[in-house]
């Protein structure tokens, strides 16, 4: 494997009139090709502020930042926004669709401007739909869907350019508990399935555990500690008592209130 993202001592300093308020205080990071990465932390610990500046949306204060062997400072404007829709696919907690727009139609918006044609963009845009497991709800505007089917759109949205990277902010926390499964589930899968290199920042523990690897985020500085993470994917999701549905965390079977 090699590594697609690479931070040397990263530093972000925001300022805030007279006030410097330090986000990052020196985060070194190797993620490589095909990972599915969490980055766990409390509120404030600056894991947004990282995700921003591996996708290109903030400047570091100092440091260095390598995505794919390319360094955003080096960059003019057009380079990066062009590097960053060809790249990096984003999902954000809230979703980020345009309301005025179905769902299909989002998904084709970050192809416009591309080489592809109007045809290519809507034939793109459903097979992307449809590997959410929306095919359905081409025609739903967003708030006709429910916040997991946002949350796909939005998935399928980040991933409209073929990216090799996806960067996800938060991107349970807005869903209720079911629902936050399907989506780390969903994401796992593109992991497995497309190879796509994922990096989630959460402060959802229960959720990065299901990445591949987690690392933690405390006061602007990455831990020497990790942990490995399992797939939801590779976890049996039934009851073996009764075999109905059951969630990962669940220590009782809620139909049958066996001991799993
Ligand atoms: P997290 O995503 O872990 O909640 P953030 O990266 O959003 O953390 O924020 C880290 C710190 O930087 C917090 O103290 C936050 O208040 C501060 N911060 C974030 N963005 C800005 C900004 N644009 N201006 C000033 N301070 C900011």
């Amino acid at each position: 494997m090699e590594p697609i993202i690479v931070t040397q001592d990263l530093k972000k300093i925001y300022r805030l009139g007279k006030l410097d308020v330090p986000a990052l205080r020196g985060a070194d990071l190797v993620v490589q090709e095909g990972e599915f990465l969490a980055v766990v932390g409390p509120s404030g610990c600056g894991k947004s502020t990282l995700l921003h500046i591996l996708g290109g949306l903030t400047s570091p204060t100092s440091g260095h930042v390598l995505v794919d062997g390319n360094d955003f400072m080096t960059m003019n404007d057009s380079d990066r926004t062009r590097f960053r829709r060809h790249k990096i696919g984003f999902v954000f907690q809230t979703f980020n669709l345009l309301p005025y727009l179905n769902a299909i139609e989002n998904v084709e918006l970050p192809m416009e401007g591309t080489k592809k044609s109007k045809d290519e963009r809507r034939t793109r845009a459903r097979e992307l739909l449809k590997l959410v497991g929306l095919s359905e709800r081409e025609d739903h505007r967003p708030h006709r869907l429910s916040a997991g089917e946002q949350q796909r759109v939005g998935i399928a949205t980040a991933l409209a350019n073929n990216p090799a990277i996806v960067l996800a902010d938060e991107p349970t926390g807005n869903l209720d508990s079911k629902t936050k499964y399907e989506i780390i589930r969903l994401l796992g899968k593109l992991n497995i399935d497309q190879g796509t290199t994922i990096v989630m920042v959460t402060h959802d523990s229960h959720m990065a555990a299901h990445a591949g690897r987690m690392l933690f985020l405390s006061d602007g500085k990455l831990l020497a500690k990790e942990r490995q993470g399992i797939h939801l994917l590779k976890k049996e999701l039934t009851c073996p008592h009764c075999g109905k549905e059951i969630q990962p965390d669940d220590t009782f079977c809620p139909r049958c209130g066996k001991e799993l």
